[in-house]
């Protein structure tokens, strides 16, 4: 029987080069989906509907959540992100591991609902280099950068709730690092139950057998 997918979070402050990691994680291997989030942040330039994002109203995010929509959500700089649950039970169902790229909010209640997630924190060889790619970015303003910085003050205090750390230096090394980490927890056995239960069923059919 093939086994389900695991539930991974990515997470790290805003700047970490997360979106190049998942890109890379999907181009070179095939055991990954990538989650697409609802928001109601208005989209950046060059981000289209249904592909970085769901980008909706703050009303229409809010009826989802009554629905039962999201497998979580959370407030950040102002707006709402939250992960849609369809495609995630969907993928993880297929085999797939599933990646969230969400912030620490979202990640410590999907540690809490899915104990056997796997939480990984991104970050960047240092804040000098940080504030460096958020500035070389140039999609935000100065103001915008502030306020990410400040949030990424208050991120750092959470760091010790992911299963994780991984510093992104070099992004191939970076890509490669976080794939050994997933392919190591699919190997724990809270993650094989159900390869435990037929290997001990099939022992214990050889036992009766031979009586
Ligand atoms: P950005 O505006 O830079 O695209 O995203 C801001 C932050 O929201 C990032 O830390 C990103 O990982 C996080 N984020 C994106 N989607 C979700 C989501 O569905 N849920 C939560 N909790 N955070 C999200």
């Amino acid at each position: 029987m093939e086994q389900k997918g695991i539930l991974m979070v990515l997470s790290g402050f805003s700047g970490a080069g997360k979106g190049t990691l998942v890109k890379g994680l999907l181009q070179k291997y095939d055991n990954y989906a990538l989650s697409i989030s609802m928001t109601t942040r208005a989209p950046r330039e060059g981000e289209r509907h249904g592909v970085e994002y769901f980008f909706t109203d703050k009303e229409n995010f809010e009826e989802t959540i009554r629905q039962n929509g999201l497998v979580e959500y959370a407030s950040y700089c102002g707006n709402y992100y939250g992960t849609p649950r369809a495609y995630v039970e969907e993928q993880m169902a297929a085999g797939k591991n599933v990646i969230l790229e969400i912030e620490i909010q979202g990640a410590l209640k999907i540690k809490e609902k899915f104990p056997d997630s796997l939480l990984i924190f991104v970050t960047p060889p240092s804040a000098e280099e940080l504030k460096r790619r958020l500035e070389k970015r140039g999609t935000e303003s100065p103001e915008v950068i502030a306020q990410r910085l400040n949030r990424a003050v208050e991120e750092s205090e959470g760091i010790e709730a992911y299963d994780y750390i991984v510093v992104n230096d070099d992004l191939d090394t970076c890509i490669e690092e976080i794939h050994r980490l997933v392919d190591a927890a699919r190997r724990a056995p809270v993650r094989r139950e159900a390869f435990i239960n037929k290997i001990r069923e099939e022992l214990q059919g050889f036992v009766k057998g031979a009586k």
